[in-house]
């Protein structure tokens, strides 16, 4: 039976295409919840410094019976850190609040054009890939102009870009600039936060799989060579969002997915405007 996969990055790791994500997951809750994820099969944890949870998330990593080596951690740099040296200062601060030697990806979480500084944030993630204490290195909400101006200044092309991207918000020329530059695309609130689950069509596929709706929705992104980890807190729906690999999707089912694609789909801040310092 086919099981959870594995992609290749540009950088010659390897990431699990699905997994699970961290944001709104309590302190008190995280080492629950990453600790029952990894006991349904989780190998993949998307957390974020602005998530103020890595604590928790690192107890569980080193709690757990699984290898260090067979998880895949993340965390990402968040916006009021931007900048060299404090991004080195919070990479290690993460480290440490996780209780880890190392991380597989860290990202910078948001361009946060508005300081100007995700360029010199991009040359201090490089610093800290040659140090050997994170395996790979991407960026999220990066928009085409962000990337090329990263890429152009210091010659080093992300593993992965994390954006909003779900049924009613695809992505699709974002896609192809990444598959362009071999960048792998990572889609967060893969359930739209659950806005998809009831469209009917959504809804009349699962029923012709007896699957659920965010079963289906969970298929196609895996479908579209996506990378993405739904959030839940709870036991049951974390074995249902992973619990995907006995059906598939028809060329036809595929295609009345991508029919729910809209221009107006986007319910996050757009990245290019977002300038919180959270
Ligand atoms: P999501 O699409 O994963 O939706 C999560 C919500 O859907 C849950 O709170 C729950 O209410 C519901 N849900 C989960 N499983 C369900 C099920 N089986 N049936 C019915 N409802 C279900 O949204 P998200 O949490 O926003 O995104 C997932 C992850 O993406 C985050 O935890 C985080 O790791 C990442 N993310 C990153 C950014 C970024 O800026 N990089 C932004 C948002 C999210």
């Amino acid at each position: 039976m086919e099981t959870a996969k594995e992609l290749l990055m540009n950088d010659g790791h390897t990431i699990p295409q699905l997994g699970l994500g961290v944001w709104q997951v309590p302190e008190a809750d995280a080492e629950r919840v990453v600790l029952e994820a990894i006991g349904v099969g989780y190998r993949h944890i998307d957390s974020a410094q602005a998530y103020e949870n890595e604590a928790g998330v690192g107890r569980a990593v080193r709690a757990c019976p699984i290898p260090r080596e067979e998880l895949f951690v993340t965390s990402k740099v968040r916006n009021k850190l931007q900048g060299y040296d404090s991004t080195l200062r919070g990479f290690d601060e993460s480290l440490n609040r996780m209780g880890l030697d190392y991380l597989d990806l860290f990202l910078i979480h948001w361009p946060y054009p508005a300081v100007d500084r995700y360029v010199e944030t991009w040359k201090a993630l490089i610093q800290i890939r040659e140090s050997g204490r994170v395996r790979s290195i991407g960026v999220s909400n990066f928009q085409p102009e962000h990337l090329d101006r990263i890429i152009g200044e210091t010659g080093i092309t992300p593993a992965v870009n994390q954006v909003e991207l779900h049924i009613q918000f695809q992505q699709r020329e974002l896609r192809a600039y990444h598959q362009k530059l071999g960048i792998i695309t990572q889609s967060w609130s893969p359930l739209g936060r659950g806005r998809a689950l009831a469209d009917p069509t959504v809804v009349g596929i699962a029923k012709a799989h007896g699957k659920t709706p965010a079963q289906v929705l969970l298929r196609w992104h895996l479908d579209s060579g996506l990378v993405t980890f739904p959030k839940s807190v709870h036991l049951e729906r974390l074995r249902e969002n992973f619990d995907l690999f006995d059906f598939q999707l028809s060329p036809d089912e595929l295609q009345q997915l991508q029919g729910l694609d809209s221009p107006k789909g986007r319910f996050g801040p757009k990245p290019e405007e977002l300038d919180v310092a959270f």
